[in-house]
């Protein structure tokens, strides 16, 4: 969420580790029969395993290119989404490249995937696009969207299924499952506590950007090297890419804002509310996210009491902020990012994760689809 809580929180529960890989029993059978071919069954049974091992020489490519076991629905912890990333990555080559955009405070590296069908390098006339996830360490569920946003567009694409292909082929998807891996791992599992959301440094990141209306003597005085790592991080990846679209993964509430999240008072203002030039696309875009999510749209408020027309809300209208990414995406980079408040629990449960995705998943795909509106 965006605002500022300061608490403590009970300590982190303990994390499960990763299951093992789901080819191991296939490669072991693979092996097994293999060693059949001097059995001392006799040759019908060395002819049988003959057969059997040209039919898995044939489905092996199968088995090593399709994931065929979905995701499971946990908290994976920073090194585990290395790991990930770079199977993917390692397993698709056609279609994913993992690669860093710099390094946190602590030094984790702050690891991206991209699906594309020119996963290395920008095509012509297909677009650039990212998520970011993560960025206020305590706020977990969108690194568990994203990577199940992975799991499910590679699958799909590999079982040339039109939703994923269709996305692959007009679009270059960036995903950052985290931008705060240092808060995640001092995060509290509470659902309201603030414990983690912090960098190392103690820095909120989504008030360390350059800020549009800091006034042009306090933009004169930004020096680069002051801002944290990781928003050093960010600043350069939108300088290497020209993304057109973005959205940043929050949690703590439910809805869509969009910028501007800072005003000085000028011509923006309007009815209460900071608007850019481009406000009618902010708002279909904002929709486009809370009307294909399972409730957002409704406008259900969280235990805060505050309830959103349609899911949706200007940054500033909701509250002032200074330093914001999205702000700083729009005016500094020309990429139209959107804040996605995904979940009321900044921690959910470990047994919600699969009803929270499925709440997500048409949503965050048609948020991608939504660069039409922006190229
Ligand atoms: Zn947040």
């Amino acid at each position: 969420m965006r605002s500022k809580v300061s608490s403590s929180s009970p300590s982190q529960q303990q994390l499960s580790l990763v299951s093992p890989p789901v080819f191991a029993g296939v490669c072991r059978c693979f092996v097994g029969v293999s060693r059949c071919r001097s059995d001392p069954r006799g040759p019908q049974w060395t002819g049988y395993a003959a057969v059997m091992s040209s039919l898995l020489l044939l489905l092996l490519p199968l088995f090593i290119l399709t994931p065929t076991t979905a995701l499971e629905f946990r908290y994976h912890r920073n090194g585990e989404i290395e790991k990930y990333l770079r199977d993917i990555s390692t397993s698709n080559p056609d279609i994913a490249h993992v690669y860093s955009i710099g390094r946190s405070v602590r030094g984790q590296q702050l690891w991206v995937l991209v699906l594309s069908l020119s996963p290395r390098h920008h095509s012509i006339g297909i677009p650039e696009f990212k998520y970011v996830a993560n960025m206020h360490g305590n706020e977990v569920l969108g690194r568990v969207l994203l990577l199940q946003l992975i799991d499910d567009l590679v699958r799909g694409h590999r079982n040339k299924e039109a939703w994923s292909v269709q996305l692959l082929n007009s679009t270059r998807i960036h995903i950052l499952p985290t931008m705060n891996p240092d808060g995640f791992d001092d995060a509290g599992t509470h659902c309201q506590f603030s414990q983690g959301r912090f960098n190392h440094n103690g820095v909120d990141l989504n008030r360390n950007f350059p800020d549009a209306f800091a006034g042009k003597r306090q933009q004169g005085q930004f020096v680069e090297e002051t801002q944290e790592a990781e928003v050093r991080a960010v600043i350069g990846w939108l300088r290497s890419e020209t993304f057109v679209l973005s959205a940043n993964l929050h949690g703590g509430a439910l809805v869509a804002s969009y910028p501007y999240d800072n005003s000085n008072g000028g011509s923006e203002q309007v009815g209460g509310a900071s608007v850019t030039p481009d406000n009618d696309v902010f708002v279909h875009l904002a929709k486009v996210y809370s009307y294909n999510h399972g409730s957002m749209h409704r406008g259900d408020s969280c235990k805060d009491g505050l309830s959103f027309n349609d899911g949706i809300t200007n940054g500033y209208q909701w509250y002032a902020l200074k330093g914001g990414m999205q702000d700083y995406n729009y005016v500094w980079a020309q990429c139209l990012e959107v804040t996605l408040e995904v979940s009321c629990c900044k921690f959910p449960p470990k047994d919600q994760l699969p009803a929270l995705w499925t709440e997500n998943r048409e949503a965050l795909l048609a948020f991608i689809r939504g660069q039409r509106s922006c190229v």
